[in-house]
């Protein structure tokens, strides 16, 4: 079948709609974006995707049968509200149900680091370099730390609709107490504003993390070479777990801190030096759909 796949990502500031002819022909028929106002609230929220879908409609010409939309957080299986969103107004809500009495339509739900590999696994870099992957771990590491596994071309999300959440896995207590309320998180280490805050407590310094990779390539920053030292040692450590349970046949790493070159070269060792094997073969590769990845990930929910 060939219906028409909508996609919409919920983002903090921007609610981006799109519309692409199938999934083997992901060029949109229509791409388009109105501002969340997240400050206004809730419902005020719902009511934005509703307007956003009339004006899909209208400039389209087209009905959807269904809708899927890639969130901040997740959707708890059991309690039917969502959870783990850095938009916090969402948390605690019935979004799935809303959203459907809203639309009157059949939706899906799937967090962003999950349409992100979703994306990246149908229209981006494994498509293009590991084509025949079927089991895809997709990483997300910026302002936060998130990951999805997409497995023969679906997403998992597991019993709790946190499969691939590593971001929350314990890595070292150094990192300190997070967000989620456990402490030594992979997010306390690995995340932008955690390597941001470590090169901050060994120089007093709050410099952005450009910087701090621009100063580590120059050579005489001392405290910058221990930050990416850090970033590229955990790196490893953190993704051999996630490698010694999964073993995927890729891994694509999304996010600002996936431009980070030396987890490419100084990770890999390091994840070579802990993964339960002899040697490394998994390709690690950086994404090529750019900001595009959330939005066509939600799209290929409804495929
Ligand atoms: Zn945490």
């Amino acid at each position: 079948m060939n219906q028409p796949l909508w996609g919409i990502d919920l983002g903090g500031t921007k609610i981006e709609g799109v519309i692409l002819p199938s999934l083997v022909d992901p060029k949109p028929i229509l791409r388009t974006r109105i501002d969340t106002q997240a400050t206004k609230g809730y419902q005020h929220i719902v009511q934005q995707i509703y307007t956003l879908v009339q004006q899909m409609k209208d400039q389209s010409g087209l009905l959807p049968s269904s809708i899927g939309f890639g969130t901040p957080g997740v959707l708890d299986p059991v309690l039917q509200t969502m959870k783990n969103c850095n938009s916090t107004a969402l948390n605690g809500m019935p979004l799935y149900r809303d959203l459907e009495a809203a639309l009157q339509l059949q939706i899906v739900l799937a967090n962003d680091a999950n349409c992100f590999a979703l994306a990246e696994t149908h229209w981006g870099i494994v498509k293009e370099k590991a084509p025949e992957a079927r089991l895809v771990f997709g990483i997300i590491m910026g302002t936060g730390v998130g990951g999805g596994i997409v497995m023969e071309g679906k997403i998992w999300n597991g019993r709790h609709g946190i499969a691939g959440e590593w971001g929350h896995n314990f890595l070292d207590d150094s990192g300190g107490p997070c967000y989620c309320g456990k402490s030594g998180c992979v997010e306390t280490i690995l995340s932008g504003p955690a390597l941001q805050r470590y090169y901050k407590t060994i120089t007093g310094n709050d410099l952005s993390l450009k910087q701090i990779v621009s100063n580590y390539g120059s050579g005489n920053d001392v405290a910058a070479k221990d930050t990416i030292h850090r970033l590229n040692h955990f790196f490893g450590k953190a993704v051999s777990v996630v490698t010694n349970l999964l073993d995927p046949d890729v891994i694509v790493v999304g996010g600002g801190v996936g431009n980070i070159s030396t987890i490419y070269s100084d990770g890999l060792l390091s994840l070579n030096h802990f993964i339960f094997n002899n040697t490394v073969d998994v390709p690690i590769l950086k994404p090529s759909l750019g900001d595009s990845a959330g939005v066509f990930g939600a799209a290929a929910l409804v495929a």
